[in-house]
């Protein structure tokens, strides 16, 4: 099969859960720091030892089973690197792939009865200020 050669050249990691190479940015990024401790690299630039995994619940939970951080990274993961690995996956999971307009959004959630999409009068413009997700 002929290689073909592109000019770009993405890095590439490994998930720790599905062993699959992907782009590192695709990746969230854990890190061992130079001074030993455990920690998520959201900017995937700090220094350290980094294990990649892929933003997904199976590969969170096939690398808690098989301990592939702890093993990649050579030290026990305190649970909280779990606890944020999997809210940052769940959050990541929600995003939608295209923003929802808020007031359809909320159309759906109680859309119960009513034909979707014909919501005449309620549809008052929603300013909601810049809700961050920390
Ligand atoms: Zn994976």
């Amino acid at each position: 099969m002929p290689k073909k050669n592109t000019v770009k050249k993405v890095p590439m990691r490994s998930c720790v859960g599905c062993q699959e190479k992907k782009e590192k940015k695709q990746l969230i990024r854990v890190i061992r720091t130079p001074d030993d401790r455990i920690e998520l690299d959201p900017t995937g630039r700090s220094n350290g030892r980094g294990a990649y995994i892929c933003p997904k619940k199976e590969c969170l939970q096939k690398a808690m089973k098989r301990h592939a951080l702890q093993r990649s990274l050579e030290r026990e993961i305190p649970d909280d690197i779990y606890i944020s690995l999997s809210a940052q996956v769940e959050m990541l999971e929600a995003l939608p792939e295209s923003p929802v307009p808020a007031g359809q959004a909320a159309a759906d959630r109680s859309g119960t009865g009513t034909a979707p999409g014909v919501a005449d009068g309620r549809a008052a413009p929603v300013i909601s200020p810049e809700t961050e997700v920390v």
